[in-house]
């Protein structure tokens, strides 16, 4: 037995706050009768609004990676080239995933510590002058590392070549918590899930989908069953689900949306900023390293911290989860128990982050790992200096 809450700090699944958790403790209703409708239509629709599209939105009872694979087999062929960039262990599984699929992937190189280059992307795209690349593939937000991809930028890239590939973008950690714009930014599938800004447990994902994706998705010759958009697409519009959809779950994303609303998507967006800078200006008092180098590519969600030479990550995680109850994130594959990664993201405020800092630097110093005192300070400062901005944003 532990007293008091347990510090979810890792970059997902996130905090579910107390509103949504009651709103799923209601009975589990009948997916077919006539008072589902109202769920089903609210949760599709309602979807529409944080993903920014008019287009249409798929909702999936799996974890995020069934809509990863939902998006390359309702619009690809066996065989198909598709162009990833490797931003971090996210983007290595979604190209592994394409390659157990029977598709073809070009991984642009990266070494983990910014987002995916636009101009590698454009220069791949111009080299491919019979367009054989049918998808360009980006993750927004780089959970792994801490670092987002320009979105817009990559579509951009795409028009100035020319080139007639579909864009696919993961903001399985991104969605509500940093500004994606489906439809303007010209995205074809957006894949997401419910378990980091959405604020609700794992057990949902998303797909948005664009006309396009949509057409093509009639023709596609990647064999799927559970996936199927064309399946989904005739029960969807009236409110209803091919297959026994996760109800409470929806009820719970029917809170979400709510609550989105009701704060303003672009107040969550500058709250997540805030917290972000707040986090990095307690990173750098420590005189530690953030892993993602360029600043401009730094994740208003997450902060992943690399350690000093000779200390481990991971001792330092064990440390701060017995000695505060604190779970931080762990380094991934390549950066494995050489970084840690801290979660500032869904349901968050200034002093759930100034506790996760102090935790952490209450764990630095029993992990017995070098560091300068003063980063919850720094972070202190950091928010009183920036509250004026968060109140305009307001
Ligand atoms: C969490 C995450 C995933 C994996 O989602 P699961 O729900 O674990 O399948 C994929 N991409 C990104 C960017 C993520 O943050």
């Amino acid at each position: 037995m532990r007293s008091g809450r347990h510090f979810l700090q890792i970059p997902g699944p996130s905090n579910v706050p107390d509103r949504i958790l009651r709103a799923m403790d209601y009975p589990t209703m009948d997916h077919r009768g006539p008072a589902f409708a109202d769920v089903g239509r609210k949760a599709l629709e309602g979807m529409k609004s944080i993903f920014k599209t008019e287009g249409r939105v798929v909702i999936y009872p799996s974890s995020g990676t069934g809509a990863w694979e939902a998006a390359l087999v309702n619009t690809l062929s066996p065989g198909d080239t598709v162009l990833m960039f490797e931003t971090g262990h996210f983007a290595t599984l979604w190209q592994k995933l394409a390659e157990k699929l029977g598709l073809n992937p070009i991984f642009i190189e990266g070494d983990w510590r910014g987002g995916a280059d636009a101009d590698q992307i454009e220069a791949k795209l111009r080299e491919d002058k019979a367009h054989a690349i049918k998808a360009v593939c980006v993750v927004h937000n780089e959970t792994s590392t801490g670092s987002v991809t320009d979105v817009a930028a990559v579509r951009r890239a795409m028009d100035a070549a020319g080139h007639p590939a579909l864009l696919m973008a993961d903001t399985i950690s991104s969605l509500a918590s940093v500004d994606f714009r489906h439809d303007e930014w010209g995205v074809d599938v957006t894949v997401s899930g419910s378990q980091k800004g959405l604020m609700l447990p794992p057990g949902l994902s998303f797909n948005a989908i664009s006309d396009k994706a949509m057409k093509l998705s009639e023709t596609a010759g990647l064999k799927h069953s559970y996936w199927s958009w064309q399946e989904m697409a005739g029960p969807n519009d009236t409110g209803y689900f091919p297959y026994t959809p996760a109800t409470n779950l929806l009820y719970g994303l029917n809170e979400a949306i709510d609550m989105l609303h009701e704060e303003g998507l672009d107040n969550v967006f500058a709250r997540h900023a805030r917290h972000a800078t707040a986090a990095r200006a307690a990173v750098e008092a420590w005189g530690l390293e953030i892993l993602c180098r360029k600043s401009s590519d730094r994740s208003p969600v997450l902060t992943a911290v690399m350690m000093p030479e000779g200390h481990s990550a991971d001792n330092f995680r064990a440390v701060t989860l017995r000695n505060y109850d604190m779970s931080l994130g762990n380094g991934l594959s390549k950066v494995a128990d050489r970084v840690f990664r801290i979660g500032h993201l869904g349901d968050f405020n200034d002093l759930m982050l100034i506790g996760t800092l102090a935790g952490v630097e209450m764990g630095l110093r029993d992990a017995g790992v070098p560091f300068r005192e003063g980063g919850v300070q720094a972070a202190m400062s950091a928010l009183g200096k920036n509250s004026d901005a968060a109140r305009a944003a307001a």
